[in-house]
């Protein structure tokens, strides 16, 4: 058993990192005819880690299914991040609790980022014996292991802040139209309010031959779009003396011939010219950024350890702009960080006045154990930082709204996804500038990108129909 120990994770060793090739094979009888349950939370490394897990529960034999009654094993990928992560961990432990009184043999394994979280594990260890097995963001490739050697009592298996990537994994894709591919997992920067870099552990970037590969293989099976994956994108590569920057892996990327290529979540402290130039240079590389602005006061982002003044990031912003034409820009902004003032919060209003941004993810502060800001004396009320939340988002969404009407009557191409799950006779797709749009005709035409003439547009969508 290994506990999770987030002092650990300060201590970052200047170990190389060490690349693992996994070749392991699967028994895929071993399991045949049970089913798993899979639920996940949170952001895209989690839907991604979800795959992994699929694919590896798949290599046992198991097969999926959306109703908790019918599983022989349930796992549930959490996330440390989202608000409200530990009541829907408990709220959902409560109904496999319930189901495991129907069957005994049910397995119940918990994974995920506040698996790595020192007060869950031993909470998990206390008051939930019936759980099975517990295994952390740098265990997912141990979970067969797990499942097969599992005794009767907890398996935990939970942290390791040493520096390990592994190759060869396998994944049971959601989609065949387009893919998360991993660059880099971890993250180096520490902003004070982030459990990320230590659930996560220190920055590991993927080979680029490797990452090259994956996509050029998911070209071959017809794939039209990759999102390059990582906490801190645009940090790719800093970890390792003789690798391309991450601007020289988007190029890589790009020349693949793959239709579309985007990348998530980039750092403007780690935003450079050359990757503004390489995004404005080739077509397959979409125009859209996601750049997290988090405060727009220069106090607060100090605060944060974000590394970069609201002049700076306005700077970017505006360099962004005026090379890569018609760019759109999305952001992450957090209210009420600690003693806030009305002051500091205007500064962000200014910075979305100036900015315009064609959406913003709000989020009012809510501290995480064991990080810096959660030591922080906060002085705001909760009332105060509900209020500036909600002018914020009347304010984003104003934006959102005006940006989006601009498509109104122009064509522009839109990769069709599927069928709308909110109106079966649509589907729905994206622009090359991420916007979501839901399309009145077009049924044979899912995975393909089609012109799609813009009639109608509200803040958080566009309509439109398909122009032969
Ligand atoms: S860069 Fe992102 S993932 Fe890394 S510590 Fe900051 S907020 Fe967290």
């Amino acid at each position: 058993m290994k506990l999770p120990n987030l002092n650990e994770a300060r201590k970052r060793t200047n170990k190389e990192v060490e690349y693992i090739y996994l070749n392991q094979k699967y028994d895929n009888k071993l399991f045949k005819g049970q089913k798993y349950f899979l639920r996940t939370y949170g952001c895209q490394m989690n839907v991604h880690d979800g795959e992994e897990i699929a694919s590896r529960l798949e290599s046992l034999g198991f097969e999926m299914t959306d109703k908790l009654e019918n599983a022989d094993i349930v796992i549930l990928n959490t996330c440390a991040i989202r608000e409200n992560a530990h009541d829907k961990l408990y709220g959902f432990l409560g109904r496999c609790k319930h189901a495991k009184k129907d069957n005994k043999d049910l397995i119940i394994g918990i994974c995920g980022c506040m698996a790595q979280e020192e007060s869950v594990v031993k909470e998990l260890m206390e008051k939930h014996p019936y759980v099975d097995i517990v295994f952390g963001t740098h265990n997912i490739h141990e979970l067969q292991d797990l499942i097969i050697n599992r005794k009767n009592k907890q398996d935990i298996e939970v942290y390791s802040c040493e520096g390990e990537v592994y190759e060869n994994i396998s994944y049971k894709r959601d989609s065949q139209i387009k893919a998360w591919v991993n660059i880099q997992y971890g993250c180096d920067k520490f902003c004070t309010y982030c459990i990320v870099p230590y659930t996560r552990g220190k920055q590991r970037s993927r080979r680029s031959n490797e990452i090259i590969k994956e996509v050029e293989d998911l070209v071959k099976k017809g794939y039209k779009e990759v999102t390059l994956l990582g906490q801190n994108v645009n940090a790719y590569g800093k970890d390792l003396e003789d690798e391309l920057s991450f601007a020289g892996l988007l190029e890589g990327v790009a020349k693949t011939g793959i239709d579309r290529v985007r990348f998530v979540t980039s750092h403007p402290w780690d935003f450079t010219n050359e990757m503004i130039d390489t995004i404005a240079k080739y077509d397959n590389i979409m125009p859209y950024i996601h750049l997290p602005l988090q405060s727009g006061s220069s106090r607060i982002l100090k605060l944060m350890g974000r590394r970069y003044t609201k002049e700076e990031y306005l700077d970017l912003f505006n360099r962004i702009k005026n090379k890569i034409l018609n760019c759109a820009i999305t952001t992450d902004i957090i209210v009420g960080f600690p003693n806030e003032t009305d002051e500091d919060f205007k500064e962000t209003l200014d910075v979305v006045n100036k900015c315009k941004y064609d959406s913003a993810f709000t989020f009012i502060f809510s501290p995480r154990e064991g990080t810096p800001a959660a030591k922080m004396e906060d002085k705001i009320d909760m009332k105060t930082k509900e209020n500036r939340l909600q002018e914020l988002n009347e304010l984003v969404n104003s934006y959102s709204l005006a940006a989006n009407k601009k498509y109104i009557n122009k064509i522009v191409p839109v990769l069709i996804e599927g069928i709308s799950e909110k109106d079966n006779t649509k589907v729905f797709g994206y622009t090359d500038t991420m916007k979501l749009v839901n399309i009145t005709n077009g049924k044979d035409k899912i995975g393909q990108i089609v012109n799609v003439l813009i009639t109608d547009a509200k803040s958080f969508s566009l309509d439109g129909d398909i122009k032969e």
